[in-house]
């Protein structure tokens, strides 16, 4: 039998995962990134769900991430004043799977992905258009053709742009702001992940690899925080945040469509649902995505009928994950003065829950 031909267009997260996962299998893959390096960000936090996706393709694309992340067991969710909402164990997960929670950021992720990965990726490659067909056209006018082609191009998807008609790409939900930044040497360590609800909305602490601290703050866009009304904690983190680590970003959602692919065409990660952050998934979903892409290319014979198979099987699971992100966005977004008190209230578990039910491996990962 002929070796499967698969382009996947985009080096995120999930294209690289995806590559490296098919080439275990044989699978003759391009990957086209049309940026000239693999790109630069801040803090993930990755979950079971996504590390037994990797695992399922071999413990080394699981090592890969662990050997850049930094490990916890524990998420707590607490008012700036200093109550603690939920104290989430985490550690049954450690039992049961042999990781819970990893830090890492979305550089050193990328980086770990595209080394055990072992497909070269061809950087400044733009993908500018896709035919059910199987033919890609790059931004030069180079024309390639394969089995099946990926979209794993992110929320701005371009293969996705190809593929549906106009419109249907259309509805985002309003952008999700904040500050962002990554605190060096002197700020405090810090071992675990807490969500802190706090004067200008939330602001979530994750320890990283290499004594180094991620944080993420709703705050005014006007100027960089300082920290100024949240903790002790918050403000050091702040401090010890070189300028050139710190930004703005924001994030958009859309409604998951039923329908994501075409012909030999389908899409991946934030080219096919983009959630918000508020639950950590986005990447995570992506890795899960490329995990059961992959093994229905590999099981069944036919690469048409498993990329419909694919995305048969993904479309719950990642709609309750975009409700879920979206319900915990609307509580973040009540006045301090309403949602502090409420969240003080909230039953030990029920808050926790919410956060973590999308982090449990789904049942073929398990
Ligand atoms: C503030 C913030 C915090 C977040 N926190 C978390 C978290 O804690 N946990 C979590 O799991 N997720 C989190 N996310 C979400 C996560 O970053 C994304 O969901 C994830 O990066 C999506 O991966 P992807 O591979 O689908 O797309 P991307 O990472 O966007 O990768 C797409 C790639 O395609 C390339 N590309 C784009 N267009 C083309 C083209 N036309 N041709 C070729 N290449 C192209 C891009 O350059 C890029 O390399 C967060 C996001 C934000 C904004």
């Amino acid at each position: 039998m002929s070796r499967l031909r698969v382009i996947v267009a985009g080096a995120g997260i999930g294209g690289l995962a995806l590559a490296g996962m098919l080439r275990r299998h044989d699978a003759e893959v391009t990957i086209l990134e049309r940026a000239d390096d693999l790109r630069t960000g801040l803090g993930l936090t990755f979950w079971p769900n996504a590390a037994m996706s990797l695992r399922s393709f071999g413990e080394d694309m699981l090592d890969a991430v662990r050997t850049v992340a930094q490990p916890f067991d524990r998420a707590r969710m607490k008012t700036v004043a200093g109550h603690t909402v939920t104290n989430i164990d985490l550690s049954r997960w450690l039992t049961r799977y042999g990781v819970a929670g990893l830090g890492v950021t979305h550089s050193d992720l990328v980086g770990a992905l595209s080394d055990v990965s072992g497909v070269p990726v061809r950087f400044s490659a733009e993908v500018v258009s896709v035919t059910e067909e199987g033919q890609v056209t790059l931004a030069d006018g180079e024309t390639l053709n394969a089995d099946v082609v990926i979209g794993a191009d992110g929320v701005g998807s371009a293969v996705r742009k190809a593929m549906l008609p106009p419109g249907k790409a259309a509805p985002r939900g309003p952008a999700m702001a904040g500050w962002q930044g990554v605190a060096l040497d002197g700020g405090p360590k810090f071992p675990g992940f807490d969500v802190v609800f706090g004067p200008t909305g939330v602001c979530g602490i994750l320890g990283l690899a290499g004594e180094r601290t991620y944080w993420f703050m709703q705050a005014p866009a006007d100027a960089p925080p300082d920290g100024d009304g949240w903790s002790d904690t918050v403000k050091e983190l702040v401090r010890a945040t070189p300028g050139d680590l710190m930004w703005r970003d924001s994030a958009r959602d859309r409604a998951p469509d039923r329908n994501w692919g075409r012909g030999r065409v389908t899409l991946l990660g934030d080219a096919a649902h983009p959630i918000l952050p508020t639950v950590g998934q986005g990447a995570c979903l992506a890795v899960e995505d490329a995990g059961v892409l992959a093994h229905r290319l590999v099981s069944l014979g036919d690469p048409v009928a498993a990329l419909r198979r694919y995305e048969a099987d993904r479309f719950e699971r990642v709609t309750k994950t975009y409700k879920r992100a979206r319900r915990l966005r609307q509580m973040q977004q009540l006045m301090p003065a309403v949602r502090n008190p409420m969240v003080s209230t909230v039953p030990d578990g029920l808050l926790g829950r919410m956060f973590t039910e999308s982090a449990e491996p789904i049942a073929e990962f398990r």
